[in-house]
């Protein structure tokens, strides 16, 4: 199988930093083994990810000296999960042959409740408040509000081992629960369509922040039930500022728009690949540069400070 990259944003802002080592380290890693590399746009929620910032990213990959040989705007509407409702939905009949899937109709209220068992990432374990509910009471629900859709998860425990993070293990029904595949207003959830995009674009690695490492076991039992081979995972560590706090979309003056008008794409990576230990100094650098030395085991698995070049 030939390697295979991706970047997959939700261009519901400006790239900031974290998006963009993210968009980097994932480049550098297909590159380094030859591998092919797409842009997918994970636009879901329409509403919240208007495509001028999706073609802004593409000017600021570009911008970074980053390519990619598949999606964004030259590849038609076939790399934007905004257009591909008709493949999930094709998928999620497909997971209703193979596992459980039910209508469920509390809500955020109700699940966030004070009582709901909170996982170590903050989620809420699924109390399966809608799981046992009779036909009956399905009927009379229905009546009054549309449902999402959930899946339960088995009794199973699912291992794997992060390129970055290493061994990791998740039982499913205690440290998950049963999760959504499709919200009240019919949009499909991230976990369907990250799965089904990832397994259908021959994606054989994916590079994401270690925010996403309690997304992975979900996904993996998903590529499992649709017959995909599940991708090796590399789970960044994060960018943080001098406090320890991780960068958001909220800290602006880290957005790529201003960043764009202070520095030069090549001080922007150096900056970066030192920081994730690919680089020995923060000298400006040349992405396509960083090929050839870039090594997964120089990259900590620890949040990465913010290089000193960025503060204001
Ligand atoms: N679209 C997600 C984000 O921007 C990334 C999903 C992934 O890489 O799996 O946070």
């Amino acid at each position: 199988m030939i390697p295979c990259g991706r970047f997959a944003p939700s261009p519901s802002g400006r790239m900031h930093l974290g998006n963009v080592l993210c968009a980097l380290l994932a480049w550098l890693s297909a590159r380094a083994k030859g591998g092919r590399f797409l842009l997918r746009i994970e636009d879901l929620d329409p509403d919240r990810c208007p495509r001028e910032l999706a073609d802004l990213i593409e000017d600021d990959l570009r911008w970074l000296g980053l390519d990619w040989d598949a999606g964004g705007a030259a590849s038609g509407d076939e790399y934007y999960q905004s257009a591909r409702t008709p493949v999930y939905e094709k998928y999620y009949a497909i997971l209703a042959g193979r596992a459980e899937i039910y209508p469920c109709f509390c809500s955020r209220a109700a699940l966030h409740a004070a009582s709901a068992p909170h996982l170590s990432d903050g989620r809420v374990l699924y109390a399966g408040t809608c799981y046992h509910l009779s036909p009956e009471a399905i009927a009379e629900k229905r009546r009054q509000r549309s449902p999402a859709a959930r899946v339960h998860v088995p009794e199973e425990t699912i291992h794997f081992t992060d390129g970055v993070q290493g061994a990791y293990a998740e039982h499913l029904p205690s440290e998950c629960g049963d999760f959504i595949l499709r919200r009240s207003d019919g949009v499909f959830a991230y976990q369907l369509a990250v799965t089904v995009d990832d397994g259908l674009m021959g994606v054989t690695e994916v590079v994401r922040g270690r925010d996403l490492l309690e997304s992975t076991a979900r996904q993996i039992w998903l590529h499992r039930l649709f017959g995909f081979q599940p991708p090796q995972y590399y789970h960044i560590p994060l960018l943080v500022d001098h406090d320890g706090r991780r960068l958001s979309k909220r800290d602006d003056d880290l957005d790529l728009g201003l960043l764009r008008e202070r520095f030069t794409p090549e001080q922007v990576v150096g900056a970066l690949a030192f920081a994730a230990g690919l680089a020995p100094s923060p000298a400006p650098v040349r992405a396509a540069d960083l090929i050839a030395r870039f090594d997964w085991d120089k990259v900590p698995k620890t949040d990465l400070h913010l290089p000193n070049v960025f503060h204001a």
